[in-house]
């Protein structure tokens, strides 16, 4: 098939070279130019484990071109994906200037056109979105009737950065909203030979898939803190009881690691969103209120408990190491990482912070800048001399750093796992005081 992915990034971009590597002819559309440069040369602007050599590859074989010319990309495709940004507005709620841009050109362009063309949306947005905001924008500028003159569809995402190719090639769900037969058979058709199930529904259920999914997950991640701060009391391990709650298969093992908190491009604006939208139709959710509470106070417990272990209290001119800024491992994101929101609070409190991350400084930069903060891309610079060390994100070449070396380089050995994912013992047989979320012994 001949599809057109808008947008090209971490969503469009994986889209388009995924849905090129199984045969279709793909044209990306993005309004950067260098993105659109980076993407013709075979090299992707993003950090995604594996999707560099996919994308030189059907760059390569003329499968995937890129190009910031909407008519030329819409022209060409039967099928036009758009997978532009659905950020957070201040007030929570989702902000569509990208989509009802995106919306408003592609109108514009089927206007002058005489085939048939399906769009869908793959942005996450709010239940009603495709149906009482893009649908009128594409009818009003192409002057044509969704249903009858072009065909229209809500197709959810789920795919989890660092594992994104995997997760766009065998979805656990595909979830296909089309307005009408036609367009469900369209959209259908360009996940021919995936062997995931499918699911047909409307668009704005397809919507409320989406973001109540997200929402059900982010729910589990602050119950199972809640649960370990609690843990952290009674003198328990939030692991083992986490364990023996996943073992129940009704609820499972996963998203049941306590720790900082969620963060990322997905989880807190989706909640919020899902929530602002219960409240404005009368139904507030106290569950996903709940939900965002938890997750709020979460990363400061990290900071709560190094001030516990300070003599005098006070973070004053301490040297904090922190390791990992990305929201998760394996991707240079740091949108809402939760480190922003902790070195925020050390930084308040006086602290010196040394931060490394394997590959997300450049975008941390951008974010957070401070005369106290020193961004390294060394361990060796963060743990020297240090009076503390937090790890944020559990990055594989932390994990497999031996607690000697936190022993040999900190000035106080005191070590606070945020993310549960380093070995306890090991660290206490080599004397270095050991802390962790949810650890009550
Ligand atoms: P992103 O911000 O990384 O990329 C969006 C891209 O769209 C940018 O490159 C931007 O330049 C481009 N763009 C904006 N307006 C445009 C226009 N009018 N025409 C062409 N291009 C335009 O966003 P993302 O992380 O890829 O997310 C995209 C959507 O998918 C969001 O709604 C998000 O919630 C959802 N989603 C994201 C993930 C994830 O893990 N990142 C997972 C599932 C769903």
């Amino acid at each position: 098939m001949k599809i057109a992915v808008i947008g090209t990034g971490y969503v469009g971009l994986v889209t388009g070279t995924c849905f090129a590597n199984k045969g279709h002819d793909v044209i990306c559309v993005d309004v950067i130019e260098e993105k659109i440069q980076k993407i013709n040369e075979g090299t992707v602007p993003i950090f995604e484990e594996g999707l560099d050599e996919m994308l030189k590859d059907v760059v390569s074989k003329k499968k995937l071109k890129a190009t910031l010319n909407m008519k030329e990309a819409i022209t060409n495709s039967e099928l036009i994906y758009i997978c532009v940004g659905t950020p957070s507005k201040e007030d929570g709620a989702f902000d569509y200037v990208y989509l009802k841009d995106a919306a408003q050109k592609i109108g514009e362009v089927i206007k002058e056109l005489d085939e048939y063309k399906v769009i869908v949306v793959k942005s996450t947005c709010s239940p009603g979105t495709t149906m009482n905001l893009v649908k009128p924008i594409l009818e009003e500028t192409s002057q044509k009737t969704a249903g009858k003159d072009f065909g229209l569809g809500m197709n959810p995402e789920f795919l989890r950065e660092g594992v994104a190719i995997k997760d766009f090639l065998n979805p656990d769900r595909i979830v296909v909203g089309g307005i009408d037969e036609k367009s469900q058979e369209i959209i259908t058709k360009s996940y021919e030979g995936f062997e995931s199930p499918f699911l047909n529904v409307d668009p704005t259920t397809a919507e409320m898939i989406k973001i109540a999914s997200n929402s059900f997950l982010a729910m589990k991640i602050s119950f199972i803190n809640e649960i370990a701060n609690i843990a952290e009391k009674i003198g328990s391990d939030i692991q083992d009881i986490a364990k023996g709650i996943g073992m129940d298969d009704r609820i499972s093992i996963r998203f049941l690691r306590a720790g900082l908190g969620y963060g990322g491009s997905c989880f807190p604006k989706d909640i919020q969103a899902l929530h602002r939208q219960s409240v404005e139709m009368g139904v507030p959710s106290d569950l996903l209120k709940a939900t965002m509470k938890v997750n709020e106070a979460q990363p400061l417990r990290a900071a709560e408990i190094l001030i516990e272990e300070m003599d005098d209290r006070s973070l004053e001119n301490r040297k904090i190491g922190v390791l990992g800024l990305a929201f998760k491992p394996d991707t240079d994101d740091v949108r809402e990482a939760v480190s922003i929101t902790l070195i925020e609070y050390l930084l308040e409190r006086g602290a010196k912070v040394f931060a490394t991350d394997p590959i997300a400084i450049k975008n941390f930069r951008e974010i957070l800048n401070h005369e106290n903060l020193t961004l390294t891309s060394k361990v060796e610079d963060v743990l020297t001399d240090s009076d503390a060390c937090i790890l944020v994100t559990e990055w594989k070449e932390y994990l497999n750093l031996s607690p000697s070396t936190f022993k040999e380089l900190m000035k106080i050995p005191l070590v606070i796992d945020g993310r549960r994912s380093l070995d306890a013992e090991k660290f206490r047989n080599e004397e270095i005081t050991f802390k962790s979320i949810g650890l009550g012994r």
